[in-house]
């Protein structure tokens, strides 16, 4: 049988394989691009791995306390020499890549301090740890106020507001690699480079974090290798390699990744206390899978632009734009739009794929949001999915994918159900 009967018998038309395999083969050289990327990092990863000597005791469960926890110590290594940093704090009881900021920013301000974004108001659910909405435990409460500049409208860094903005109480600048759900771009390294240059200028010792959620092994280098002071993410994002089943980590200077510590556990007891669980290997095992799942799902963003974009929808980055991390966003300026696509990203999954997705009104989010996502691991989003929140300009975001055939068939799948659904004609499909 074949990969186009299979597909046909799980309900894709001939029209929209059809019209997605001529796109796909348009996109070779693209895709050569991110493999040389995926090989550069997987070869990284491994290097680093040798070079902390990582063994099979390494694997081992522990429990309790977790002292002398070989394994976690020397992930926290590998992570470090990933990154580039002195030090690590990779933990699974860091739950998520909001709560692996939230410790990154609580631990390392003071009451007082002030915290800048140079790129506008950051992700969703981190307003509410910083109190820009009102939260019970926010930094707010503490006495650490925040502030913010946006890009300039044509995407550029607004110099002027950012010196502006950094003043004698800002102790620490937040850079936002990824777009989250903004409808700004996500931000290259080496344009991370020059922000940091820059307000490093205007106050040479101010502390820099990046969060780098989704932003992992896409280019060749990290914001860490840039000057970033200590670099942030999720493990059920890409350096989990969709393996890792919980986790987060902070990679840095020794005293951030110390101060970020004693907010996880306790001052006094930092990265001494905290065992590993029977996690560990599940750790080693995903980031080493990170660069693989990675350039998967990065494939997978580029073919749907590719898709929606020859259809005539915007989509962001383009085809044919440098990509800095796993996310395509469609904007499809009507709600329905944006159920269906996940319908059809759901009808794609290898968990649950039989389940309808509704909007609800989700924990850290502002407006409802309707989420695709039958996942080994629950909520996460370097596995195939895609969510939207239910507000103007009605965008929907695309993610992940373990391989890139499933990635793929999630792009089909996303388009099998707007037609179904007769909000695009099979007409349109004709090449
Ligand atoms: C996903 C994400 C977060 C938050 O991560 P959670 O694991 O969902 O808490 C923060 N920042 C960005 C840019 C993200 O993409």
């Amino acid at each position: 049988m074949s990969l186009k009967s299979i597909c046909m018998e799980m309900g894709i038309s001939p029209e929209v394989y059809d019209y997605c395999a001529a796109k796909e083969g348009e996109l070779s050289e693209r895709f050569r691009e991110i493999d040389e990327i995926f090989e550069y990092n997987q070869i990284k990863v491994l290097r680093a791995m040798q070079e902390a000597k990582v063994s099979e005791a390494c694997l081992v469960e522990t429990t309790g306390y977790g002292y002398n926890d070989m394994g976690r110590d020397r992930l926290e290594e590998v992570y470090a020499k990933v990154f580039k940093t002195e030090d690590a704090l990779v933990r699974s009881q860091i739950v998520c890549g909001t709560h692996a900021l939230a410790t990154a920013l609580f631990g390392n301000t003071r009451p007082g301090d002030e915290i800048f974004s140079p790129v506008g108001l950051p992700y969703d659910t981190l307003l509410e740890v910083l109190g820009v909405r009102e939260a019970k435990g926010s930094l707010k409460e503490y006495g650490v106020s925040f502030a913010y500049c946006d890009l300039l409208p044509d995407g550029s860094f607004d110099f002027d507001s950012i010196r502006k903005g950094i003043n004698e109480r800002t102790s620490l600048v937040t850079i936002q690699r990824s777009r989250g759900y903004s409808d700004r771009h996500t931000l290259s390294i080496a344009e991370i480079n020059e922000l940091i240059e820059f307000v490093r200028s205007v106050k040479p010792a101010v502390t820099i974090m990046v969060d780098n959620c989704y932003g992992e092994f896409i280019e060749l280098t990290e914001p860490s290798e840039v000057g970033a002071d200590m670099v942030v993410g999720s493990l059920i994002k890409n350096p989990g390699g969709g393996i890792a089943p919980v986790g987060g980590y902070i990679a840095g200077t020794k005293e951030c990744v110390q101060n970020a510590a004693a907010r996880l556990t306790a001052p006094g007891l930092y990265k001494e206390l905290g065992p590993s669980l029977g996690n560990n290997r599940l750790l080693y095992q995903g980031l080493f899978m990170g660069p693989s799942v990675a350039a998967s799902a990065e494939k997978g963003a580029v073919l749907l632009s590719a898709v929606y974009g020859g259809l005539g929808f915007e989509c962001a980055p383009d085809t044919w734009a440098q990509r800095d991390d796993i996310i395509e966003a469609v904007t499809f300026h009507d709600p329905k739009l944006v159920m269906s696509f996940c319908r059809g990203v759901q009808r794609a999954a290898s968990v649950d794929s039989f389940i309808r997705p509704e909007p609800t009104p989700t924990p850290g989010y502002a407006h409802d949001i309707i989420m695709a996502a039958g996942c080994f691991i629950s909520g996460s989003s370097i596995e195939l999915s895609a969510d939207g929140p239910l507000r103007e300009p009605y965008t929907v975001y695309f993610q992940g994918g373990l391989t890139y055939p499933h990635s793929k068939f999630g792009v089909m799948m996303s388009l099998q159900q707007l037609i179904d659904d007769g909000f695009i004609s099979k007409e349109r499909l004709s090449l």
